[in-house]
């Protein structure tokens, strides 16, 4: 059968949201009357979820379980959900129904309209600390200036895409990623609907600050130069002032000045410049290793249960 829509959910310890989130997608996936199947990624589930999963795609035949191994993050899961899908429409949504099923409906008119890529834009966002909201706001906003790709502010991985973007983002097997911006950087028509980001139905947020700072990682490394390129800029600061100093230095010595007088002054040189010099040879090390992991091209995922078919 030809299946028009896969919805794709990564799913990590959320037992409580899974029967709500297979009956809310059933009801608006089922009112396009066209074959749909939704794609339950279980990414290391400690909670008992996975034994839900097996449960729910044993009753329901729509239901097509992938169950990794072990937890490979969020990001790698939507990857895994992108491989297996088999719909003309591919949708990536989150299981805590943050994410209103009911929008995908929304989406896929855009889609037929000839939209490839159809994203959501977060207008409010409900249940979250101020902290989230602005290390996420700041977060957008850092992206957009200093990416090469312009990736719309405050979307998140919601999103329909065709299946020609998704055979395009299935080629790109990159380890560290990020997928709102690898879809915003194979181009396409791109629009966006707008939407209140609801609260978590239930349980805790999966993306503690570590999960969140790595993301950012990613997303700045994987789209940009920028950090490599501040090492260029603080060397010639530096040197600038080293060579606009040296004659003034020069003449004061000269004219018998004390100013320059001590070992403070060279302290503090050196600490400065030292510091900076770690900062560059860290941020490189960011850059080297992920080459690393490229070069050892080791499987981005491994699923234990993999969907028949
Ligand atoms: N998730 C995952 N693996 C992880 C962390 C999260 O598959 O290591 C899933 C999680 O189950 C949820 C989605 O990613 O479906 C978004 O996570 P969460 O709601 O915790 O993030 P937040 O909305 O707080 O940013
Ligand atoms: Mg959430």
């Amino acid at each position: 059968m030809k299946i028009t829509y896969s919805v794709i959910a990564p799913i990590f310890n959320e037992k409580e949201n899974l029967p709500d989130l297979h009956r809310r997608i059933a009801d608006v996936m089922e009112s396009t009357g066209e074959a749909w199947e939704l794609i339950l990624v279980d990414d290391g589930s400690t909670d008992g979820s996975t034994d839900l999963i097996r449960e729910l795609a044993e009753k329901d035949k729509r239901v097509r379980p992938i169950i990794f191994a072990r937890n490979f993050g969020h990001q790698i899961a939507i990857t895994a959900g992108w491989d297996y899908a088999r719909g003309d429409a591919v949708v990536i949504i989150d299981a805590d129904l943050q994410d209103p099923p009911e929008l995908i409906l929304e989406m896929a008119k855009k889609w037929r309209e000839g939209y490839e890529v159809v994203y959501a834009v977060r207008t409010e966002r409900e249940g979250e600390s101020w902290f989230k909201l602005w290390t996420a706001s700041l977060f957008y906003r850092l992206i957009y200036r200093i990416t090469d790709v312009k990736i719309p502010l405050d979307t998140g991985d919601f999103r329909l895409m065709d299946r020609k973007v998704v055979n395009v983002l299935r080629q790109m097997r990159e380890r560290h990623r990020f997928p709102r911006g690898m879809s915003a950087w194979v181009g396409f028509k791109q629009i966006g609907v707008e939407y209140k980001r609801a609260a978590r139905l239930a349980g805790e947020t999966k993306y503690p600050f570590r999960k969140m700072f790595r993301l950012a990682l990613n997303a700045v490394t994987g789209f940009s130069y920028f950090p490599l390129q501040v090492a260029t800029f603080f060397g010639f600061i530096s040197a600038g002032l080293a060579i606009l100093a040296m004659p003034v230095v020069i003449y004061l010595r000269v004219s018998g000045s004390q100013a320059f007088f001590g070992q403070a002054t060279t302290l503090l040189a050196v600490l400065f410049l030292g510091g900076v010099q770690l900062i560059c040879l860290g941020i490189l090390g960011e850059y080297v290793g992920r080459l690393y992991d490229e070069a050892k091209g080791r499987p981005l995922y491994i699923v234990r249960d993999a969907p028949e078919e």
